[in-house]
């Protein structure tokens, strides 16, 4: 990460933390690796985003349904779904810094450098020649070709011995590619083992095997196992949706990052039903939504792109990534994948009950093929979060932090301030609460100077102040403040309401999708 980046990052942390967004878990006892805890501010933005995932998903869509499925479920499921024997990270360690890796991370890492340094030459050659062709250069240019054929190399051998476990080829590649480690700078490492990242618990009061069961680590196999109770009690006809947010669980090796890779996090996943033959279809529609509902919030469609997975997943006969570009670079933000029906058909097998569909238009029993979107709460938070943290000098010298996050997601979403503690300023502020509490979630400060109160409501992202001063008194009328141009206007208190419903409505953002 670049100095530049790696200081934005560190005071979007800081800031997170400082305005109630989100704090180290159990901080008082040194805090707990890779779990966090979101505070009066975060738990709102929160909530603000799974409202417009849920809505776009089970209101946009009249064959999406949700469901929200305990955490605790039949360990056999994890036998079905193939987490017990294959949900492995292949780990190893750095003996001088005593740090931890994955191994197929620090391989992928290389290739983005290669990546990089092809994207600069390119970029040299476009400054020096006119009429520059990218796709001629690409071909023809020995150093590009040189890095082509060493990434192709390389993702050719680390999809080879992941595919077939080979933990000892993967630690030869590290060797090949000379990798060391970015803190002790030493090329000292362990052998490279799988370790599996599900936490397991006991339920009941005997501790033996027969009651292990398992966090679940994802929230599809909640809807796997519950797709014929839907299917029959919602009538539903393929092709069909199940929506879900919940907690899952992992226990991440590489846990760093901030809210990025977390051992506790939420996902927001929804299995979508489709006859077999059709999934490839579906998979490029639901590319082209989810990118849609991403880039409707306004934060650069340039910072998105779609990234294909190099190793296909056990399951999956097509996947790619959504990625956002965070302050450590592009990196994986949602997961879209054609699942096959490689769950459905394993649950039959495991538990012995049909998972079958009746398609009355084939006149035809058959196990539908499925295509997930999966997003996960916490990094579309951090995404959020970081591309709307801005620091700004103003026309005066000063310099404020705003908080730019697309208006209906932001925590509040009207700050009321009466100008003064006195005069019955406070009473008429009050009496504007009251009329707008019904609508929007208003927050209400008297104290500290109105420059300073308007700062904090900037540092956390209110798109409206109002201001109630002695005219308001005499005509009704208030100032109201937009966060980002920092305009102030007199507006008649009767007109306050409708003036922010516009821009902070859910209902606007979705019709935009
Ligand atoms: P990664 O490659 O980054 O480990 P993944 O491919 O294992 O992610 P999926 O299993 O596809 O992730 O999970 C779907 C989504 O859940 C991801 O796109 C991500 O947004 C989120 N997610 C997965 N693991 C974590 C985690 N440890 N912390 C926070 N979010 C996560």
């Amino acid at each position: 990460m670049a100095n530049q980046e790696d200081n934005l990052f560190k005071n979007v942390i800081s800031h997170a933390k400082e305005y109630g967004f989100i704090f180290p878990s159990s901080e008082i006892y040194d805090g707990l690796s890779a779990v966090y805890d979101y505070g009066q501010n975060g738990s709102e933005l929160k909530n603000n985003i799974k409202e417009y995932w849920w809505k776009f998903m089970t209101l946009l869509h009249d064959n999406i349904v949700g469901i929200d499925a305990a955490i605790f479920m039949h360990p056999t499921i994890w036998k079905a779904s193939g987490h017990v024997d294959a949900f492995n990270d292949p780990m190893l360690d750095n003996k001088d810094s005593k740090k931890r890796y994955r191994a197929d991370q620090l391989v992928e890492g290389v290739i983005e450098k290669l990546e990089e340094k092809i994207e600069k030459e390119v970029e040299k050659a476009g400054k020096r020649f006119e009429n520059f062709d990218r796709a001629t250069f690409m071909a023809t240019n020995p150093r590009v070709l040189e890095y082509q054929k060493k990434i192709k190399e390389t993702k050719d051998r680390l999809k080879q011995t992941l595919a077939d476990g080979d933990m000892v080829g993967l630690k030869q590649l590290i060797i090949d590619l000379e990798i060391s480690d970015p803190i002790s700078g030493t090329k000292n490492w362990t052998d490279v083992r799988q370790f599996n990242l599900m936490f397991s618990t006991e339920m009941g009061s005997i501790a033996d095997d027969a009651n292990k069961i398992y966090l679940r680590p994802e929230t599809a196999q909640g809807i796997f196992v519950n797709f014929l109770n839907v299917q029959k009690t919602g009538r539903m006809k393929i092709p069909f949706g199940i929506a879900q947010i919940g907690k899952a669980f992992r226990n991440e090796i590489v846990a760093r990052q901030f809210i990025f890779r977390m051992r506790e996090f939420e996902q927001m996943e929804m299995q979508f039903f489709v006859k077999p033959g059709e999934e490839m279809k579906w998979y490029e529609f639901w590319k082209e939504k989810r990118m849609r509902w991403h880039q409707t919030l306004g934060m650069g469609a340039e910072n998105y792109r779609f990234h294909d997975h190099l190793n296909l997943a056990h399951y999956a006969n097509a996947a790619c990534d959504i990625q956002f570009n965070f302050p450590m670079g592009f990196r994986e933000l949602e997961g879209i994948h054609s699942r096959t029906d490689f769950d459905l058909k394993s649950h039959e097998k495991f538990s012995g009950k049909k998972l079958q569909y009746f398609d009355s238009e084939v006149n035809q029993n058959y196990i539908p093929y499925v295509v997930e979107t999966s997003v996960g709460l916490d990094r579309m938070f951090l995404s959020i979060l970081a591309s709307s943290y801005t620091e700004e000098k103003l026309e005066d010298g000063s310099e404020r932090i705003v908080l730019k996050i697309p208006a209906a997601l932001a925590p509040n979403k009207v700050a009321i301030l009466p100008l003064m503690k006195k005069d019955g300023l406070p009473e008429k502020a009050q009496e504007i609460m009251d009329l707008l509490k019904f609508d929007f979630r208003c927050f209400y400060e008297e104290k500290d100077a109105i420059g300073k109160r308007y700062r904090r409501q900037d540092a956390i992202g209110t798109p409206y102040c109002i201001t109630i001063d002695h005219q308001t008194l005499q005509d009704n009328t208030v100032t109201i403040r937009d966060r980002d141009t920092m305009k102030q206007e007199r507006v008649a208190i009767s007109s306050v309401n409708s003036i922010i419903q516009d821009s902070v409505s859910m209902a606007e953002l979705l019709k935009k999708i």
